[in-house]
C-alpha cells in the first residue's frame, strides 16, 4: 500500500489565509533547520510547509487502484502538487466542509466515482453521512453513493475497508481501518474525534502498520476553549480539546493505545506554537509511506 498524505491540516489549513502568526510565517518561509527536516521527511521545502485540508491517497500495489479518504476542498492543488493518480473510489468520514467539499471535482474529471459512507442516521442532521453526500451531490452523475454499516468490512479499490464510529459531537464521524489483502498491510485513520473513542472502534483500529491520528492543538490551547479540555491523563494533561478533537498529547496516547508500528498526527491547526508545530510526528503534506 502506498500512502500519500495529500492534506494534513485542519479546516483553515496552515498557513492560514490572512494570518501572520509565527507558526504561519514559519510555514511560509521555513528556516534552514526546518528545511532540512522537511528534506529528511521526503518533502520538497521550496514552497514552505503546507497543511492543506484533510485528504489521504492510497494506492493499491496489487491492483493499481486508488482509494481517496475524504475529498478535500484543496483536491485540485493536492493532485497537481503530488502528481498522483486520480481516485477509483472514495470514502467520506463525515460531512464537515474540510472533508467533503472537494467531491465536486469529480465533475468532468472522472468517469465514475463510487463514494462509500456510513449508513447510520445522525440525530443532528436526521440523515446518515451517505444520505447527506447523496443529497449534496445528486446533481453529479459521476458520483454514486454506497451506504455502509459500521464494523462491517467492505471492498473498495481492492482494499478491505471497515468504518468505525468515533466521537466528534454534534455530528457522527467515522475512523477506518484499510487493509490491502495481497500484502496484509494495514492503515488506520482515527477520523476527526476526541480521545474517548468507543472500545469496539479502538479494537478495529489496533495493530496497524501506520496510524493517522487527529490532534488539533497543544494542551495549553484548552484554556481558550469555552468547553476547556477533557479526558485528562495521570498528570492532568487534557487529551481532548473542547469536545470534538484531540490535543497533541491525546493523539500520541491514542497512537500508543492502538499499538501502531508508526503514526503521524494529522489535522493540526496553526495555533500550535512555531517551535512545536513542526515536530517530526506531526504530518505535513506530501509525506509518503510504503506499507
Ligand atoms: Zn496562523
Ligand atoms: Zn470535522
Ligand atoms: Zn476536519
Amino acid at each position: 500500500m502506498e500512502v500519500t498524505l495529500l492534506g494534513t491540516g485542519d479546516t483553515t489549513g496552515t498557513p492560514t489565509v490572512g494570518c501572520d502568526c509565527d507558526t504561519c510565517e514559519r510555514a511560509r518561509d521555513p528556516d534552514a533547520e526546518l528545511r532540512e527536516q522537511l528534506r529528511e521527511r521526503g518533502v520538497d521545502p521550496t514552497d514552505g510547509v503546507e497543511r492543506s485540508r484533510f485528504s489521504v491517497h492510497l494506492r493499491n500495489e496489487e491492483t493499481g487502484e486508488v482509494l481517496l479518504i475524504d475529498a478535500s476542498p484543496d483536491f485540485r492543488t493536492q493532485f497537481r502538487r503530488e502528481d498522483v493518480a486520480l481516485p477509483d473510489a472514495a470514502v467520506i468520514t463525515h460531512v464537515h466542509f474540510d472533508h467533503l467539499d472537494g467531491l465536486g471535482n469529480a465533475y468532468r474529471l472522472l468517469d465514475h466515482l463510487p463514494v462509500h459512507a456510513a449508513d447510520e442516521t445522525d440525530a443532528q442532521t436526521g440523515e446518515s453521512v451517505a444520505e447527506t453526500v447523496r443529497d449534496q451531490y445528486d446533481y453529479l452523475d459521476t458520483v454514486s453513493v454506497h451506504p455502509k454499516s459500521p464494523y462491517e468490512p467492505f471492498s473498495a479499490a481492492g482494499f478491505e475497508v471497515t468504518l468505525v464510529p468515533v466521537e466528534h459531537p454534534p455530528l457522527v464521524c467515522y475512523g477506518l481501518r484499510v487493509e490491502e489483502p495481497a500484502t496484509g498491510a494495514v492503515l488506520s485513520i482515527s477520523g476527526d474525534t476526541c480521545y474517548e473513542v468507543p472500545d469496539r472502534s479502538r479494537e478495529v483500529l489496533t495493530g496497524a502498520d501506520l496510524a493517522l491520528v487527529e490532534g488539533i492543538v497543544h494542551p495549553g490551547a484548552c484554556e481558550f476553549h469555552p468547553e476547556g479540555g477533557a479526558h485528562h491523563d495521570d498528570e492532568g494533561v487534557p487529551r481532548t480539546f473542547g469536545t470534538k478533537h484531540m490535543t497533541l498529547p491525546g493523539a500520541r496516547d491514542f497512537a500508543d493505545d492502538v499499538a501502531a508500528d508508526d503514526y503521524r498526527i494529522m489535522h493540526t491547526a496553526h495555533y500550535v506554537p512555531p517551535e512545536r508545530a513542526f515536530a517530526d510526528d506531526i504530518a505535513v503534506d506530501g509525506e509518503r509511506f510504503s506499507l
